[in-house]
């Protein structure tokens, strides 16, 4: 740990700085405290993984087992390879914006257009689970946003609302701009989020229900790297949320004026 002994503090500029380098010296600790936390919580993450493919691998090579096992084993061995690369992608980017070298490269997107090429491919997921899609946009709607990045935001909030709904639901995307603000909403009618975790699920690794995370495939990383673009961004984004209602994920976002209420002005 970092520990500092300083004399009690005297009520002059020496007492303010011991002060504030004690202050300091917490800070430390508490950073130290968390990067042993999410180092440990990631090599519990990837082991999982890696102790399933080690043993299906074991047994996928015996002679004396079927061909339809040793398929059904390889196919275990390839989701869970896949679980690992996911995992390392998302901490690779998480990686980069810690050390500012996360680019963003903005341009002026219709937003519309751009939501509905991406409902467009989760279309078919919503349809398989029978949640139901619903989609509202003001026409002509103009963000200055990187399209990558933002893919990677609504695929991201799109992918919880159908994880967390059941059948029969609706998930509702929702875009309105006033002025010169975008309001971006994705309201589904799922498991919701218990208040007490509401202020957590924007951290790094943050999942509410721990046990679900092999069924469902998350790896708790996904809001925080959606938070991390958003800000970016200039932008924020907020959660509502009700136990067995729904949940509601709310961006803002600063629009840009279309060219023929530009030329009005
Ligand atoms: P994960 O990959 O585990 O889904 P996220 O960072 O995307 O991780 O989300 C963090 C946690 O927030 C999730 O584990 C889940 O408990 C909760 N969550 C996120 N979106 C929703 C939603 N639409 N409905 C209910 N719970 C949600």
């Amino acid at each position: 740990d970092f520990s500092v002994s300083l004399p009690k503090t005297s009520n002059d500029e020496i007492g303010e700085l011991s002060t504030s380098i004690q202050i300091l010296a917490n800070d430390l600790n508490y950073l130290k405290k968390e990067r042993n936390e999410f180092l440990g919580s990631i090599s519990h993450e990837l082991r999982t993984p890696l102790t399933y493919i080690k043993g299906y691998a074991d047994i996928a090579k015996r002679n004396n087992i079927s061909e339809k096992d040793r398929l059904h084993y390889i196919h275990i061995i390839y989701e869970e390879s896949n679980h690992v690369s996911n995992l390392l992608t998302e901490l690779f980017d998480l990686a980069k914006m810690d050390q500012h070298t996360f680019s963003i490269s903005k341009e002026k997107v219709n937003i519309c257009l751009f939501m509905q090429s991406i409902l467009r491919k989760m279309e078919p997921a919503f349809e398989s689970k029978g949640v139901k899609l619903e989609f509202i946009c003001q026409k002509e709607t103009f963000a200055h946003i990187d399209p990558i990045r933002f893919e990677q935001v609504f695929l991201n909030l799109l992918d919880n609302a159908l994880k967390y709904s059941d059948t029969n639901t609706l998930t509702a995307i929702e875009i309105t701009k006033k002025e010169n603000i975008i309001d971006i909403n994705v309201r589904d009618q799922g498991h919701g989020i218990p208040a007490e975790d509401l202020p957590y699920i924007f951290d790094r690794l943050y999942r509410v229900d721990k046990s679900r995370s092999r069924l469902t495939g998350g790896y708790g990383l996904g809001l925080s790297i959606v938070k991390e673009i958003i800000d970016a961004h200039g932008g924020t984004i907020s959660v509502e949320s009700q136990l067995n209602k729904g949940t509601c994920f709310k961006i803002t976002l600063k629009g840009l004026y279309d060219e023929n209420r530009f030329a009005d002005r």
